[in-house]
């Protein structure tokens, strides 16, 4: 067997909660397996095991398994390999109530992505950089700022033929020594031992070093935010108090019978269409599992977006442009798109295969239902949050308290999964930065099936969306109403949903009129944030509140979201996920474990692009550079 990469990763593994390893390469994957097995076998292991792989040559399919040292593993390995898009992948193996190995694939060159973890580090492998000269000016680039993504104790391995890795380890700080090196080979091994440490950044990683007593959250509101977050907690081993003003959880937006989900795809790939395909490949990544237990309603075969303004040439290039597989999406023509959809539609389209449907109160139950199955989670039902409190800086824990003032439950961490109600209480918490959220109505219809109803066999979305039968009804929509409160069912939004799914192709020769004794609908509130992106992170300070002190800051720097200071400290804090908007069911998998990863200190999920992209300070960072240019 190939020795075990790094041979004292157990000694430093040994009883810890988590342990992060970050590989420069991947290769055929045999190293992560060999530490994967040896983290399997190992009574003294690590509970959750981080393994990050940076890699730009990623196998789009890994070998067959008999090749490998590992065969059992190296089939899971290969059955859960993902559609290989630019960005980061997230397997997950093992899960157990304590135990979890997390593979993170960060698909392009270290270069570029090494910069972009956000990760506390306890062992770098370093390998399988490829050799290189100095560079002239004595920077060795990415592996000269190691010292970033460096937890205390921090080790690394690199091949001693690699001048520039000595080099860069040694200027992030690094010494050669201190550790078992490995016999016979030309291993090296280094010690991270900076002279200086700083601060941590107030929008960075808590120190993962959190007492089990403080692994508490209460989270307020069990949508399919609320549930994502409790999953994704949970899963680290965190008690859940989930409070919900209903009776029941997925009763507000999440309550609709069926809703859809994908990627998007833009000229520029920017923020907006990397994060939504991170979460659309997320999604289909958790629930696809579940929908193949019938744990609800809904498919994962793909998703067609129209799209009349496109031709097959633009697409292909664009789609070649951006390096995104067929696997991932597909531009099909019309006669391709009818084909597949099953319905005669009006032009060709995207086909997003990471897409599809369910019915969000059943995917959110299900991720409430495997929180539980992974630590304490308590579910208070038809308790109205009115107010938080708390000592902002002192060890006290946070309090929710009712119309009249008494406790509903209380913990260090507070996590905000309010939807549209954020906002309320927000407004009584003076030390918060308040956070733009608006109610936007929408309603939603459904008809049974007749004549001139077309099911189509996936969803179908352009202006509006139609999604396949679902117990003999068609389910489709939806309006759009900004800060419309009206709760009651409107004829004349029934009629907008009809002429958008008649326009995709799914209904025809209606007499619309006759139609109107079978329609049903449902209204909610999408809860919208001015970029259209959610917030996701720990909640920003409010500056102008005098009355609040910025520990250790007398004029903090207001340029960068992560430089933003947070109401939360060493022993608690107060954290947000809303702001889903029309993709709720695209968001809620990434952005739950996006929020554990801010209150637990585990590696991020997403590049720190992405993950500034949904830091509710960009609100901070924003206003400020609009009072700059103003003033
Ligand atoms: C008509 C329509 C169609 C949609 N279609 C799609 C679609 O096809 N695909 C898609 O991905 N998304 C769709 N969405 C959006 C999706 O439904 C939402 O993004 C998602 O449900 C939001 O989840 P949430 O948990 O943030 O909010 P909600 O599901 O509204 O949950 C918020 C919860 O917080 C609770 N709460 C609030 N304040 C308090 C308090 N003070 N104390 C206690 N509890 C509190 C509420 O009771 C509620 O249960 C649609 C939305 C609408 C309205």
């Amino acid at each position: 067997m190939a020795a075990l990469a790094g041979a004292a990763l157990p000694a430093q593994w040994a009883h810890r909660d988590n342990f992060v390893i970050l590989e420069a390469g991947f290769g055929q994957g045999q190293r992560f397996l060999n530490t994967w097995a040896a983290w399997r076998a190992d009574p003294n292991r690590c509970q959750r095991l981080f393994y990050i792989a940076v890699a730009a040559q990623l196998p789009r399919q890994l070998p067959l398994s008999k090749f490998s040292e590992t065969p059992s593993l190296a089939d899971r390995l290969a059955q859960s390999w993902p559609v290989l898009t630019p960005g980061m992948h997230t397997l997950v193996f093992d899960e157990g109530p304590a135990s979890q190995v997390t593979l993170l694939l960060a698909a392009g060159e270290a270069a570029d992505l090494v910069p972009q973890m956000v990760a506390r580090v306890d062992a770098f492998l370093l390998e399988d950089v490829p050799p290189a000269p100095l560079a002239p000016n004595g920077d060795e680039g990415w592996l000269s700022r190691l010292a970033r993504l460096a937890a205390p104790g921090c080790t690394a391995v690199a091949c001693g033929e690699s001048a520039q890795v000595i080099e860069g380890l040694r200027q992030s700080g690094f010494k050669a020594g201190g550790i078992h090196a490995a016999p016979a080979t030309d291993r090296m091994n280094f010690r991270f031992e900076p002279r200086h440490t700083p601060p941590p950044l107030p929008g960075g990683l808590r120190p993962t070093a959190i007492g089990p007593k403080q692994r508490h959250a209460m989270v307020i509101g069990a949508g399919l935010a609320g549930c994502a977050a409790a999953w994704a907690l949970a899963r680290q081993g965190w008690r859940i108090t989930l409070i919900d003003a209903h009776a029941a959880p997925a009763r507000g937006a999440s309550g609709n019978p069926g809703g859809l989900f994908h990627s998007i795809i833009h000229g520029e790939d920017g923020t907006h269409a990397r994060a939504h395909r991170a979460a659309a490949m997320r999604t289909v990544a958790v629930a696809a599992p579940m929908l193949a237990q019938s744990r609800f309603a809904g498919a994962c075969q793909g998703l067609l977006r129209l799209d009349a303004q496109t031709d097959a040439a633009q697409a292909k290039s664009q789609a070649h442009r951006l390096g995104l597989p067929v696997e991932h999406v597909q531009w099909l023509d019309q006669a391709q798109a009818r084909t597949t959809a099953h319905i005669p539609a009006p032009s060709g389209g995207w086909l997003f295969r990471q897409g599809g449907w369910l019915e969000p109160a059943g995917y959110a139950q299900a991720l409430l239902a495997d929180a539980q199955a992974h630590a304490n989670v308590v579910f208070l039902a038809g308790q109205a949050v009115h107010q938080l409190q708390a000592a902002t800086h002192g060890q006290k824990p946070w309090q929710a308290l009712d119309t009249r003032g008494e406790i509903i439950a209380e913990a260090p961490v507070v996590v905000l999964a309010s939807a549209v109600d954020t906002l309320t209480l927000l407004k009584a918490l003076p030390q918060a930065a308040p956070l733009p959220v608006s109610p936007v109505r929408g309603q939603i219809s459904s008809l049974p099936l007749q004549d001139g109803v077309l099911a189509p066999a996936i969803p179908v979305a352009g202006a509006g969306y139609v999604l396949p039968s679902h117990g003999g009804r068609l389910l489709f929509g939806a309006t759009s109403d900004l800060d419309d409160l009206d709760p009651s069912l409107r004829a004349a939004d029934h009629a907008h949903n009809l002429e958008q799914a008649t326009q995709l192709g799914c209904l025809s020769m209606l007499d619309k009129k006759a139609l109107s004794t079978d329609l049903q609908g449902r209204v909610a509130w999408r809860a919208v944030t001015p970029d259209r992106l959610p917030y996701v992170g720990a909640l920003p300070l409010n500056l102008a509140d005098s009355a609040q002190p910025i520990p250790g800051q007398k004029s903090p720097r207001l340029d960068q979201p992560r430089l933003i200071p947070r109401l939360c400290n060493e022993h608690g804090g107060v954290y947000v996920i809303t702001g889903f908007g029309s993709r709720g069911i695209t968001w809620a998998a990434l952005a739950g474990e996006l929020l554990a990863s801010w209150v637990t200190g585990s590696p991020c999920p997403v590049e720190a692009a992405l993950r500034d992209a949904l830091d509710p300070a960009r609100i901070v960072t924003r206003a400020k550079a609009r009072a700059q240019t103003s003033g």
